[in-house]
Formats: structure tokens, sequence, C-alpha cells
């Protein structure tokens, strides 16, 4: 599905958000993912993932040329130029100083036990550093351990949460569907100025992403308000190395777009090419740094 980027609110559902970029409709792609055995389509060759600081663009020689067709393509086809939206994953760690605070949906009448949800709040995290190994220590980038913390949930009913709820936030908020999500108010989604002093528990208890989980979804959705996904297939997947469509749609959020009409030169199993891999390839992170590389200059974070 054709990524779609505006830059002012259209709407009051997350998922006619500004960055939205939705794959439910690309759920036989992830079918043969998950049906695909679980064989690492990692090359053999290992490519630099940072030892020690660098600088500038460095990409491995075979990669370049892709990853050169890659951004073009994201800068004729994103609207405002690409650079003119302001609410990319980056956008989000930047006012954050290097946290991301996440919000679970829970789309489901089916309990929920403490160690789940400690369970989820590991996995979220884990797959979130999976990306970010690639960008610590890389060009300058500010944060090398980026906190990944699940700060509230929204449920239909809070009796489904069970055990202590203490380190959470608990809502019963929903949104105009009637789907349980955390409050507005404390969301970075609809106070992208950061302004969270109608959020009770103030900036602290703000969440930048929400983690969706529906019963029933096939496929992936990821934006700059956060991803969605099956609460079957998430919660079958907690102990997974990689949670791949959570991996794609984190990609998303951080503004890595899809390849559903081309493929760039010679390269053809990469997690952002949906169902073509598992695992967080030497090009999907590559194309993340791309993303560093440019928009911190863009933005002026490099200094
Ligand atoms: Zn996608």
């Amino acid at each position: 599905m054709r990524v779609t980027l505006v830059s002012a609110l259209l709407s009051i559902s997350p998922l006619a958000s500004g960055l939205d970029i939705s794959d439910a409709k690309d759920s036989g792609e992830w079918k043969v993912a998950r049906d695909a055995p679980e064989v690492s389509s990692r090359d053999t060759t290992l490519w630099n993932r940072p030892a020690k600081r660098q600088s500038g663009w460095s990409p491995p020689s075979n990669l370049a040329t892709p990853l050169k067709e890659v951004w073009d393509h994201c800068l004729n086809t994103y609207s405002n130029g690409l650079f003119g939206f302001k609410n990319y994953g980056w956008d989000q760690i930047k006012a954050t100083e290097g946290k991301i605070n996440v919000c679970v949906r829970w789309e489901s009448s089916t309990a929920v036990t403490e160690a789940q949800r400690t369970q989820v709040a590991t996995a979220v995290n884990k797959q979130y550093q999976k990306w970010f190994s690639w960008l610590y220590g890389y060009d300058n980038f500010p944060y090398s351990n980026i906190q990944v913390n699940v700060v509230g949930w929204a449920v239909k009913d809070a009796s489904l949460l069970q055990g202590s709820t203490s380190s959470i936030t608990v809502y019963t908020d929903t949104d105009s569907g009637g789907i349980p999500q955390c409050a507005e108010a404390c969301g970075r989604f609809f106070h992208q100025d950061g302004d969270y002093s109608g959020c009770p528990g103030g900036s602290a208890s703000h969440y930048d992403n929400s983690l969706w989980l529906t019963d029933g979804f096939s496929g992936g959705a990821g934006g700059d308000w956060g991803q969605r996904i099956g609460r079957e297939y998430f919660m079958g997947a907690l102990s997974t190395d990689s949670i791949h469509i959570l991996l794609h749609e984190m990609g998303h959020t951080f503004g890595l777009d899809d390849f559903y009409d081309w493929t760039p030169t010679g390269i053809s199993n990469f997690i952002m090419l949906a169902g073509s891999s598992s695992v967080i390839t030497d090009f999907d992170g590559w194309m993340l740094r791309n993303w560093w590389y440019e928009l911190s200059r863009n933005r002026g974070w490099q200094s």
C-alpha cells in the first residue's frame, strides 16, 4: 500500500494520521512470511555494525546504489518533500531526549496477567533495540541506550488487567470508534507541541507510540502514531527473537517505506520488503542509518 504523508491532522483517528502506512491489506504477503521456515536471510558477509564511532555516509559498496535508489524514491514520493513532516520517530526521540513511552491499546476481551504485561514490555523494548543497535555510535547519533517503556494500558474494562497495575496507568478511554486508547491528552500524536498539561500524570506519563493489539487482525500497520498488529500473533510471538511484523511496523514509525511496487537493485530480502525476511538485514539497518544521516543534517541535529 502507498505511503501517505500529510502534515496536518485530517481525522481524529490515528489510522488516518499524519504518517500512516498500513499493511493490513497485504496479509497474503505476511502469511508467506509467517509460514516460511525460520531461516536467517542474513548475508554471510558481516557488514560493519559500528564497533567504534564512525561518521559520515559509508555504506558497504554493494549497498550504496540501492540505498540511494531508496532515499531518492522517498524524496520523490513522500509529501512535503519528506522533511516537512515533523513527527517521525526521530522527532519523537529528540523531543524526549532518548526515550519512547508506549501505550498498549488492548482491543480484546481476553484477560492479561501481570506476567504477560511484563513480557509485552520486554518484547517491545527488545524489538526496538534491534533497530537502534544500528544507530548507537553511528554518525553522531546522540543516544547510546534509548529507553523504551510501556507506561499505559488501555482496556475495555480495568478488570481485564490481572495482578498489580501499580507501574502503569490504566485507561478506559475510547477513540471515536469505541476502541480502547490511552487518553489523548497524554499522547504525542495529539500534542506534537509537547504540551501534556492536560494529562493527569503530566509529561512523565505521556506516551509517544501506541502499540495497538487487535483480536483477529492480520498483517500490520505502522506510522508516527505507533504500530498495530494482531493480538493473537503478538502474544504468541513474545518469546520469538525477531517479531518480524512488529519490526516492519516499527520501521514505518521511523519513516522507512514499503516496497510493494518496486525493489532496489540487487536487494530482495529485507524486513521492509514485506514477507521477504523475518529479521532486520544489513540493508534495513543501512536504510535506517540513511534516515539519520540525512534527517539529522536537515534538522540541525548533528551538532
Ligand atoms: Zn509496511
